[in-house]
């Protein structure tokens, strides 16, 4: 294992980045802001925050950058949370949209109604350290999960964070929480299949 720090990108286009930089340095790691299709080479993870799905797809449209970040997650660790899960999935509903496919599971958007738009739970988890606080901010739901999709947080039985190879996400803002153990999660995924 080396020791050199990870280098890892946070899609910098909308939505919460700026805190999950912060954490990915307290982490040890180096975090760059992404904005341009370029700055995606020579990254060893992505994360793709929470924010609003349509939005992102929207300054995706631009300088071929949908196709270059497409092509990014079927090979990179990525870290997709809440509007992030939603790009990363295979079906998307409530409504319809464009994603990229990748993470083989089913996300209604905007699921958990008007009352519960935001909660702050804490819940079960296998990450070692007992129940994790979420923060969910207009959550979508995870409705299907694959095969290869391995569940490691819920929320009253529904997944809320999910692993497939070098693929993570959450429904929830691990950023907005004090707990590092998610970030550290995407770390050690990364250390283990990358290097
Ligand atoms: N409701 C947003 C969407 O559908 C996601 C919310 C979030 O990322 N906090 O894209």
């Amino acid at each position: 294992m080396s020791n050199t720090p990870l280098i890892i990108g946070v899609l910098a286009l909308q939505g919460a980045y700026d805190i999950h930089a912060q954490r990915l340095r307290e982490l040890g790691a180096e975090a760059r802001l992404i904005r341009k299709p370029e700055e995606l080479t020579g990254l060893d993870g992505l994360i793709i925050p929470g924010g609003e799905s349509t939005t992102f797809l929207k300054h995706l449209e631009r300088a071929g950058f949908y196709d270059t970040l497409n092509a990014f997650v079927r090979t990179h660790p990525t870290f997709g949370t809440c509007a992030g899960c939603i790009l990363l999935a295979k079906e998307v509903s409530n409504p319809a949209q464009q994603s990229f496919g990748v993470l083989d599971i089913a996300v209604e958007r905007n699921a958990y109604g008007r009352q519960n738009d935001s909660a702050i739970l804490t819940e079960p988890t296998k990450l070692p350290g007992g129940p994790l606080e979420m923060v969910f901010i207009r959550a979508p739901r995870i409705s299907r999960i694959g095969a290869e999709v391995e569940t490691l947080a819920t929320r009253n039985g529904d997944p809320t964070l999910v692993r497939q190879g070098h693929l993570l996400a959450a429904t929830f803002h691990p950023e907005l929480s004090a707990d590092p153990r998610v970030h550290q999660l995407f770390l050690d995924l990364i250390r283990q299949n990358t290097r």
